[in-house]
């Protein structure tokens, strides 16, 4: 089933049965027989499409906020912002894409050679609860004007999401076997990889969903983009305004409830001012971060997407504290029906304890102290994972000195948790394979071609 519940209150608003195998048989074949003509379209007219999508989105920003609030709690705002997140995706394939699957001449050794970028085909996304509509956008806008075809799979608590995106899609223009929106289960994903007639597929989620789907790829010689957990560290070198520090660092933790996959979940502080950041961490957290319903603009805190996030995060930092953890504020579940967790600050981590590699996906910030740079990058880069990472401070050169030392596919100084259309996004290690936005978000399903002239 795919089932809507409302996090907030525990509610079931609406169930959906999964699609049977015939069923994804035919939305297999939609998208198969929609690469035919969708590839054959002039570049120009895709892109046209994707940025009409692109205004779609944006005057929908209130509708879609909404579905994903009632969904899986996100604040309204945040709904709102995300949405304007995804327009500015659509815009920038729809402006930029035209130019960055232009020909490309080579000159060759003896001769003449130039690089066609073709699609691939018709792709399978795989995509989570976590940021409903900008997740979409990162994998679709790109193939769209690219030429390939999608049949998107969206995570089982947000159907809704999944049926409006689609919607946009079609009202811009967009062919109804170029984007099928399935409502295949995961149990059927392996068999959509083995299916000749798709060409590749792009994961969003956790590494348990990352193994199997990168194990089925790979078992079918398929193309598989894998963009997966993370436990970012944030490294605070040092501040000229440690309550702003505190602020913004707290902020980038907080946002969506905890649930970015490159949310600052590791704060890394120099000894000299540790004490001074965990205190004021804590009353930050503790005093501002205080429960209420998502669909009010002042809540700072809504619930997690669901009973079963919010129990398995109450349950890490639980085990965190009985492995010798200090708890400072939070930690339990609010009583009631909603998906409610207190905001949660943990110190003395140590790398015995689980919290200590595992992603936790939730409102929890944890401090660790350096007494060096050195050990401050040695924490940093001790964890299976390797998304984004942040570091802070006021010296220009040394910020980036020890942004080239971290291990991460992304790092960003001053700022944490963000991602922006022309910006490559993605991660090494454990956090996945592959680039998403930006130039290189484009070519992951495209055929370079060689002509040799
Ligand atoms: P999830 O449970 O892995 O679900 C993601 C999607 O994968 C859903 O559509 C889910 O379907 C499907 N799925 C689950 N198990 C599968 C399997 N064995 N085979 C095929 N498909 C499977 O992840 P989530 O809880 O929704 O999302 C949170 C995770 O995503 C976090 O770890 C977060 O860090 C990561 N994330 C990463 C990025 C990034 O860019 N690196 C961005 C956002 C989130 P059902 O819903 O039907 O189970």
């Amino acid at each position: 089933m795919y089932t809507v519940t409302n996090p907030a209150t525990g509610e079931v608003l609406e169930q959906v049965p999964n699609a049977t195998d015939e069923e994804v048989r035919a939305d297999i074949e939609r998208v198969h027989r929609g690469f035919a003509h969708w590839r054959l379209r002039p570049v120009q007219e895709r892109a046209a499409i994707v940025l009409r999508a692109a205004e779609l989105f944006a005057e929908r920003a209130g509708e879609l906020a909404e579905i994903m609030t009632l969904e899986m709690g996100k604040r309204i705002s945040e709904g709102r912002g995300e949405i304007g997140v995804v327009a500015d995706i659509f815009t920038y394939y729809g402006e930029q894409g035209p130019a960055l699957v232009a020909d490309e001449p080579l000159k060759i050794r003896g001769g003449q050679a130039v690089i066609t970028k073709e699609p691939l085909g018709a792709l399978l996304g795989v995509m989570p609860w976590n940021f409903p509509c900008y997740q979409v956008a990162r994998f679709v806008a790109p193939n769209l004007v690219l030429g390939n075809t999608i049949l998107l799979k969206h995570a089982s608590i947000c159907p809704r999401s999944a049926r409006a995106i689609e919607q946009v899609l079609r009202d811009a223009g967009v062919p109804d076997d170029v984007y099928v929106n399935t409502l295949a289960s995961s149990r059927q994903v392996p068999s959509i990889l083995a299916d000749p007639r798709i060409q590749g597929v792009s994961l969003t989620g956790s590494e348990a969903a990352g193994i199997s789907v990168a194990a089925e790829a790979g078992r079918n010689l398929k193309k598989a983009v894998l963009e997966l957990g993370g436990s970012d560290p944030l490294i605070v070198l040092d501040t000229d305004d440690l309550d702003a520090t505190v602020q913004a660092t707290a902020t980038a933790r907080m946002r969506n409830c905890g649930q970015s996959c490159n949310a600052p979940k590791r704060m890394i502080v120099m000894a000299d001012i540790y004490e001074d950041f965990v205190d004021r961490m804590t009353k930050r957290v503790a005093e501002f971060y205080l429960p209420g319903d998502p669909a009010d603009p002042a809540t700072k805190l809504p619930p997690l997407a669901s009973v079963a996030a919010a129990d398995e995060v109450a349950e890490q930092v639980e085990r965190a504290v009985r492995q010798g953890a200090t708890l400072r504020t939070g930690g339990r579940r609010v009583d009631g029906p909603g998906a409610y967790l207190e905001a949660t600050v943990l110190t003395d981590v140590t790398p015995e304890m689980d919290a200590y590699r595992e992603e936790i996906f939730g409102p929890v910030v944890l401090v660790f102290k350096a007494g060096t740079e050195e050990e401050a990058i040695a924490i940093a880069n001790d964890s299976p994972f390797g998304l984004g990472a942040s570091v802070w401070g006021t010296d220009p050169e040394r910020l980036r000195r020890v942004a080239a030392r971290i291990e991460a596919g992304m790092v960003y100084l001053n700022s944490a948790g963000g991602s922006q259309a022309d910006l490559p996004f993605g991660g090494i290690k454990r956090s996945g394979m592959g680039r998403e936005l930006g130039p290189a978000g484009i070519e992951e399903f495209m055929n370079k071609k060689s002509i040799r002239l």
